[in-house]
């Protein structure tokens, strides 16, 4: 008899309640026509990269060696593009970086893989805030470690601190944290910040062990007018950032991202040495090289994120005229209303069989009762759509 890891079995045939309904749009537009389905169900940037990535990409192309231009770059990634990432940040943040403090990996899922890898013991857990990104569970089990969940602020989507603070054991090796939001869209306020650093710093000597602060930002630079993310290597010294240029330059099938291990986290010569060593282990080698050089060159632009801001506005005033109770997104392409109903499950399977909406269940991210709308669409389409939202509220009237 066939003898294969279950585990990955069960991994490989799953399909996440996201692809599930993404495939079953597809399907559907073949019915019922594609303007007659709103797929708001999977996270894909709606906005080009700008210019400054293809621009870059056929530079280099032209004038690099060919040799080079294709080989593997060192494990940790090219020096220059290093360089370069680290200058960029240094500018925005006023921090002291240098490219020796970068790891540069396929994404932020494999940044947050090689960064649980490498801190993780048996028995060890990872605390992370509902509602989450579920693939946070795989990476942590993948890792041998237990995810412990914090129920959600649904006010406001900051912290639960009470709950945050009893949580913490001798268990605890890190806190993953995740803002601009999947789902919620929210941003941490600065004083949720302080606090969570203050929490941290406070538990890590009690219990005589780092407790690292895992800042995964794939969204950063989708924050909307007025609202400032907080750069957390600033706030709480052993904090591990695992950054991503798949949203903020539209790139996620190049597969790039970084971690950051600044010199003040302890013994931080190590912990990279850790972290180079699980890249080295799951096998990940070097980051696709061409776009290592591209991503550092256009390290400081932004797609256009207009459209996601002209989204966010045109969602958080329609549904809540149609008394939906909504937190307004600081930033991402995600909002993340409350369902009519409390089960949201059936909410959802209503949307899509009568209505052909398509959004996510929040059950899925630890947070029932809630419903993610990811609205990187063009804006004609979430203008359309608001009828359809009325309808279905009105539905259970
Ligand atoms: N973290 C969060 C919160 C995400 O939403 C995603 C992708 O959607 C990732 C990590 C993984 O991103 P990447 O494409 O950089 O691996």
């Amino acid at each position: 008899m066939l003898k294969l890891n279950q585990r990955m079995v069960d991994l490989g045939t799953q399909r996440s309640v996201i692809r599930e309904l993404f495939e079953y749009g597809k399907i559907q537009a073949e019915k019922v026509g594609a303007e007659n389905v709103f797929d708001f169900s999977i996270g894909n940037p709606s906005v080009p990269a700008p210019d400054c990535v293809n621009e870059t990409a056929i530079r280099i192309i032209q004038e690099t060696d060919p040799i080079l231009l294709h080989g593997y770059t060192s494990a940790q990634g090219d020096a220059a593009a290093r360089q370069m990432i680290a200058d960029s940040l240094n500018r925005r943040f006023s921090v002291n970086l240098s490219a020796d403090n970068f790891y540069i990996t396929c994404g932020a899922a494999a940044a947050l893989c090689c960064c649980l890898n490498g801190l993780a013991n048996p028995g060890d857990e990872f605390i992370v805030f509902a509602p989450y990104f579920p693939e946070y569970k795989v990476f942590i089990e993948g890792a041998g470690a237990k995810m412990r969940l914090i129920p959600a602020d649904t006010d406001a989507f900051q912290i639960d601190f009470e709950a945050f603070e009893s949580a913490i054991n001798e268990h605890t090796k890190g806190v993953i944290v995740n803002s601009p939001n999947n789902p919620s869209g929210a941003v941490y306020s600065e004083e949720t910040v302080k606090k969570l650093s203050r929490i941290l710093k406070e538990k890590s000597e009690a219990y005589g062990s780092v407790i690292y602060l895992i800042a995964d930002e794939p969204y950063r630079e989708i924050a909307f007018e007025g609202v400032e993310v907080p750069y957390l290597p600033k706030y709480y010294d052993n904090t591990l950032v695992c950054y991503s240029w798949s949203k903020s330059l539209s790139l996620p099938g190049e597969r790039l991202g970084y971690v950051t291990v600044p010199d003040e986290v302890e013994d931080h010569e190590l912990v990279f040495a850790a972290i180079a060593g699980a890249g080295r282990s799951l096998g990940y080698v070097c980051a696709p090289a061409l776009f290592q050089r591209v991503c550092a060159l256009c390290a400081d632009d932004t797609s256009d994120i207009s459209v996601y801001e002209t989204n966010r506005n045109i969602l958080t005033k329609g549904l809540r005229e149609m008394g939906y109770s909504v937190v307004e997104p600081g930033g991402t392409f995600y909002i993340f209303p409350r369902t009519i109903i409390d089960d949201d499950i059936a909410f959802c399977e209503r949307a899509k069989l009568d209505y052909n909406l398509l959004i996510v269940p929040g059950t899925g991210f630890g947070c029932p009762g809630h419903t993610r709308i990811s609205f990187c669409v063009p804006t004609e389409r979430i203008e359309r759509s608001l009828d359809v939202f009325e309808k279905l509220a009105k539905s259970y009237r």
